[in-house]
């Protein structure tokens, strides 16, 4: 396929942009190659500037759950624009979309908007160090919670991929603050609390991973998380920006069946557009200023173009339960499609897959924690990848993602996907 204007345009950018893409994980570094300058988007189709088009099954790192462009957002977002862009006051939206996610999201009782999934893990950390009165908190190795300094500690995905599990620039003041636990280890996480004892605010994690590749939380892992936040007063933190309205309408949680103290919410809530929330208890809520002491705040928190996008897509949500049974039978599809490919070539590597999130780990172990996923040939994937994309399917530039489906893919798209994957196996024997 001809990239001539992609490349063209990379290598302008790298002289005005560091690495040229303006978020690391877009910039191909991990499977080799030249990132793709896409143009636009529509349904299950990525068209990029030298005309080709590609299925792809990133949607925007998670978002577009119905796929690009659709007519619904669209219309929402024009329609919002001719009556401005932003006011910097409360809107009539912004009542509609909290309420609405109080009723979707099982832990929700308040909601509070951001610009980003970052924005909502910083505060939400901060918002349970002012209620606790406490300032350490545990988060897992792997897990991703956005780019605040006490996150970026075993960070997962773009980190790993790039090579520094920790960022410099990150003070030792901060990092001491942050504790480490394997996934899926709730020994680890005892032995934590009670080395930290009356310390810890609270345990942040991604109830069903997706930032070290997809690794599910074992049976009675979630489960016993809650039960040491009831016996020690830590907030529990789901971090769902990646599983919100992905998993079921409600999440991981609902999904799950265990009720965190707060969760962070991300990408679908935008419809594509800039957002983030925040949101939990009604007893932890009320902290946040101007209701309570802990400071937090935003310009362009609940922009009404945003929130025109954001309330658009959760009321499809809402209304189309449907959705979450079309696309669980996707991905069924797809991962057994893979599965009966890896087992015909007698290939050994594993699948992990929930839902409309799943990933291909090119090893043998089972992938259930960061340590596992770090066995993974990340050079076989490379080469799986770019013979993808030679075949018109574009997946996630990197072994430490999670792949995310939409409903804009039909049975065709997924034979499409299934008869490129197993030429691409077939090649790397
Ligand atoms: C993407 C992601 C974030 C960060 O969200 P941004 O909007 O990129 O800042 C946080 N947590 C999880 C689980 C994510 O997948």
């Amino acid at each position: 396929m001809e990239s001539k204007k992609s490349t063209a345009l990379f290598n302008e950018a790298k002289k005005f942009i560091p690495g040229g893409v303006n978020s690391p994980v877009r910039a191909f570094k991990a499977v080799g190659g030249n990132p793709l300058f896409i143009r636009r988007a529509d349904g299950p189709y990525l068209i990029d500037e030298d005309g080709n088009s590609y299925i792809e099954l990133i949607n925007s790192w998670g978002p577009m759950i119905l796929g690009h462009n659709h007519p619904k957002i669209r219309e929402a977002v024009i329609k919002a624009m001719e009556n401005g862009t932003s006011f910097g006051a409360p809107t009539e939206r912004e009542v509609q979309i909290a309420e609405l996610i109080t009723q979707m999201v099982p832990c929700v009782d308040k909601i509070r908007m951001v610009n980003s999934g970052t924005e909502a893990t910083m505060s939400a950390i901060r918002v349970a160090r002012g209620y606790t009165g406490r300032d350490k908190f545990i988060k897992f190795e792997g897990n991703y919670h956005g780019h605040g300094d006490s996150f970026l500690i075993a960070a997962g995905s773009g980190a790993m991929t790039m090579g520094n599990p920790d960022s410099p620039g990150v003070t030792k003041g901060t990092a001491k603050d942050t504790l480490l636990a394997p996934y899926n280890d709730l020994e680890a996480v005892y032995r934590l609390v009670e080395a930290n004892r009356d310390q810890v605010a609270a345990i942040i994690l991604e109830p069903v991973a997706g930032n070290m590749g997809c690794v599910l939380p074992d049976t009675g892992f979630l489960e016993g998380l809650r039960k040491i936040c009831d016996e020690e007063g830590i907030v529990l933190i789901f971090d769902e920006v990646m599983t919100g309205f992905r998993l079921s309408k409600g999440g991981a949680q609902e999904r799950f069946g265990v009720k965190p103290d707060m969760c962070t919410l991300g990408k679908i809530i935008g419809g594509g557009m800039p957002v983030g929330a925040y949101g939990g208890k009604r007893e932890i809520m009320e902290f946040v200023s101007p209701e309570g002491p802990v400071y937090q705040a935003g310009t362009l928190s609940g922009n009404p173009i945003a929130m025109a996008a954001g309330l658009t897509m959760l009321e499809h949500l809402n209304s189309h339960p449907e959705v979450y049974t079309e696309l669980d039978t996707i991905g069924t599809t797809l991962v057994t499609g893979i599965q009966a490919t890896l087992r015909s070539l007698g290939l050994p590597y594993t699948t992990n897959h929930v839902g409309s999130m799943y990933t291909l780990f090119f090893t043998k172990q089972n992938v259930v924690d960061f340590e596992s996923a770090k066995t993974c040939d990340t050079t076989l994937f490379g080469r799986y990848f770019q013979g993808m994309l030679q075949k018109g399917v574009y997946l996630a530039p990197s072994q430490f993602e999670s792949l995310f489906l939409s409903t804009a893919l039909t049975s065709e798209h997924v034979d499409q996907i299934l008869t490129a994957n197993e030429t691409v196996l077939k090649g790397l024997v």
